[in-house]
């Protein structure tokens, strides 16, 4: 049984103080509870320690996540985070493999992968992202693309507990764009993630795995997603900067 998880990339959004007044009014609309709906906020960097202190005090149910780790442990690698350094403040869960990332910063399935394992051993829950460019769509290519990057992404990763490792289905040409995949699209290509999720590491696991859709999803439709046997949730990007909204969309999985 795989609990359905809504996570909010705030991206480069919210200055320290605008985070930490949006974490407050997503503390108050959630402030019943969320069921067995696992949420995750993943403001910037620089956010991530207000957010946190929100969450303490706020008692809020929700958790912290980064939207971007290195490797190293630590060292000279000016500008970027360790893993222990995300454990310190609080985070449990970090984005990898953004399409953003990939696109804009040359992040590679090879530093995806190492990014898996570090996070892994320092017991925080990777949401790996993955999926195509409109162009791979158009040709009718992006189910084997996508494998493709889940076989990279995953490659010798040791899963002991499922619900530790998170996968987005993110349909590059639907990021921000306001044109959604349909559910019958995410569906698709999150039924062979799991399948090839169950060739590498048997049925068992890959039916413990979440798979989340992203692109564009947003209040009016997350519930159409949901209902596919193989969304487990959404990553949300634009809709996640609104605490009602956000708030709107985990009632919707509730
Ligand atoms: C995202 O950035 O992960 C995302 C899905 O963005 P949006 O919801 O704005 O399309």
């Amino acid at each position: 049984m795989r609990n359905r998880m809504i996570a909010g990339n705030w991206k480069m959004n919210k200055t320290y103080s605008e985070g930490v007044v949006l974490a407050q009014g997503l503390a108050r609309e959630l402030e019943g509870g969320t069921g067995s709906v696992d949420v995750v906020v993943a403001p910037p960097a620089v956010d991530l320690k207000g957010v946190a202190e929100v969450i303490e005090q706020e008692q809020a149910p929700f958790a912290l996540s980064a939207q971007n780790v290195y490797w190293e442990e630590s060292g000279a690698f000016t500008g970027e985070t360790a893993p222990g350094m995300l454990n310190a403040i609080g985070a449990t869960y970090c984005i990898i493999g953004h399409s953003e990332r990939r696109g804009y910063f040359g992040e590679t399935d090879e530093d995806i992968n190492r990014k898996a394992k570090a996070l892994m051993a320092h017991d925080i829950v990777p949401i790996s992202c993955c999926g195509e460019p409109l162009e791979v769509r158009e040709a009718g290519e992006h189910v084997a693309f996508v494998v493709d990057q889940i076989k990279k992404d995953t490659e010798g990763l040791e899963i002991e507990d499922p619900s530790k490792y998170v996968i987005a289905y993110e349909p590059i040409w639907a990021i921000g764009t306001g044109k959604t995949a349909t559910a019958d699209d995410a569906q698709e290509v999150c039924g062979a993630i799991r399948k090839t999720l169950a060739e590498i590491f048997g049925q068992e696991k890959a039916d413990g795995i979440r798979i989340l859709y992203g692109g564009s999803a947003k209040p009016e439709n997350v519930a159409g997603f949901l209902e596919k046997e193989d969304v487990d949730g959404a990553l949300v990007g634009g809709a996640s900067l609104k605490a009602d909204s956000f708030a709107a969309m985990v009632k919707a999985a509730m």
